[in-house]
């Protein structure tokens, strides 16, 4: 049986490696919809290729249709229905033909149709992270609720569901309600101890903290080991994609924050690792490609090729591990507090987070501004407990005002 899938953010880096993955197995998979937010043209490249039933364009259908139309070969062109907004975003993420959504959409705008697709019970492949911050617990709760399948395509996420038992993954999977997963001697549920989400530390690993303050967008954006969109490798290079990370990981795997560690592994060949109540430890090993976890999200709980190379360690050498210097990435310790106080915490952080990258990759703030400002912005939001996807969107809109004042007094 073939699977009809849409990518939500098909115009992204992820989204790119998806469509990849699924050109390889075009028995298993149809490209149903694609989405894309500015890049018109690239989409329409992908609608020729794919020709998929439905597109989905930013707010403007008509000048998007134009540009679909008029854009390379026109004879040549399948005519899928084109929709457009959040609207359109919204009908795809719960369209009766999709079985499996890609949500690849970067930042908070993803999350009203990841909280879509997870309603109307898909296969719900997410890479974008930030509505899992947001309101992660209601997320699993309603996906538990609607019989949706979750899936994790971070890589560290997906690496520890490798590493999880089958009935703990299936935790995360939406299908059990979480009290299911009653403790059965150890720690927490099936003697899982801790878990330890592995970060390259980023383009900055080694560079001396004075010299941060002249870093530019360019540079912060140059991964060294992954190629990605610009806003989370900006975030690499803070640490907060690895803060954000953190509250993801307590999220999919019902643990609290002291039960997840963060070591720099500069390698980027082990994913992430999952300790045991007796001290075995399991780990991903790959290559740094998006594809592997990809695959591993769209034929679960089968194993599909996903095109990346093989792994060779002996060509590697040897990996390091080091424990992150605190000081230089003081995200990590934020995301802790944030993540055990609950409430609007996880959106302010993440809303501030977003308002400080477009104003860095703007020009108006310097690098070394990112983080102070998120910080800032906690610290004066007051606290308030959060209950449903109108409170979390109340909550980001607060957030991003009060984060764009206290950004324009660093303005340069
Ligand atoms: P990207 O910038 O390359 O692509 C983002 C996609 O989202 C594009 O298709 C864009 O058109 C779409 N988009 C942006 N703003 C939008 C809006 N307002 N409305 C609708 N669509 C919009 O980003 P990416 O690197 O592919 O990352 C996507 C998500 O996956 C992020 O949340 C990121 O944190 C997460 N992620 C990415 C990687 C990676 O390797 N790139 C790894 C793990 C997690
Ligand atoms: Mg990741």
């Amino acid at each position: 049986m073939v699977t009809n899938v849409a990518i939500l953010g098909a115009t992204g880096s992820v989204g790119g490696a998806a469509l990849d993955v699924i050109a390889r197995h075009p028995e298993r998979f149809r490209v149903w919809a694609v989405t894309g937010h500015h890049q018109v043209n690239k989409l329409a490249d992908i609608a020729r290729v794919y020709q998929p039933e439905i597109v989905g364009v930013g707010t403007r259908p008509e000048e998007s249709c134009e540009a679909y139309y008029g854009h390379g070969d026109s004879k040549s062109v399948p005519r899928p229905e084109v929709v457009s907004g959040s609207i359109g975003l919204d009908a795809i993420a719960t369209c009766p033909e999709v079985d499996t959504v890609v949500a690849a959409i970067a930042g908070a705008a993803g999350l009203p149709s990841v909280a879509s697709a997870i309603g109307a019970g898909k296969r719900v492949l997410i890479a974008n992270k930030e509505p899992l911050v947001m309101m992660g617990s209601y997320l699993m709760a309603e996906a538990a609720n609607a019989g949706a399948l979750v899936l994790p395509v971070d890589s560290e996420h997906n690496a520890i569901f490798q590493c999880l038992p089958r009935a703990y993954r299936h935790t995360v999977m939406g299908q059990f309600a979480r009290e299911s997963s009653t403790v059965t001697g150890g720690r927490y549920p099936w003697n899982v101890a801790a878990v330890t989400l592995t970060a390259s530390g980023g383009p900055f690993l080694n560079t001396p903290i004075e010299m941060l303050t002249q870093v530019t967008p360019t540079q912060a954006a140059r991964h060294p080991n992954w190629s990605m969109g610009r806003k989370i490798s900006i975030d690499s290079s803070t640490m907060m994609n690895k803060a954000l990370e953190l509250i993801e990981a307590c999220v999919y795997f019902s643990l609290p924050p002291s039960a997840v560690r963060i070591v720099i592994h500069p390698q980027s060949i082990v994913h992430s690792l999952v300790e045991f109540e007796d001290k075995s430890v399991l780990a991903q090993m790959a290559v740094a490609d998006m594809r592997v976890p990809i695959a591993n999200a769209l034929a679960y709980p089968e194993r599909i090729a996903s095109g990346a190379a093989t792994l060779d360690l002996a060509e590697i050498g040897s990996l390091d591990f080091l424990t992150p210097d605190t000081e230089r990435f003081p995200c990590l310790n934020i995301a802790r507090t944030v993540a055990s106080a609950g409430g609007n915490g996880p959106i302010v952080l993440n809303a501030a987070n977003e308002v400080a990258v477009d104003e860095f990759c703007a020009g108006k703030i310097r690098f070394t501004d990112i983080v102070p400002i998120v910080v800032e912005t906690i610290e004066r939001m007051p606290f308030a407990d959060i209950s449903g996807i109108e409170q979390v969107l109340e909550a980001d809109g607060k957030a991003r005002v009060l984060a764009k004042e206290v950004s324009s007094r660093h303005e340069l």
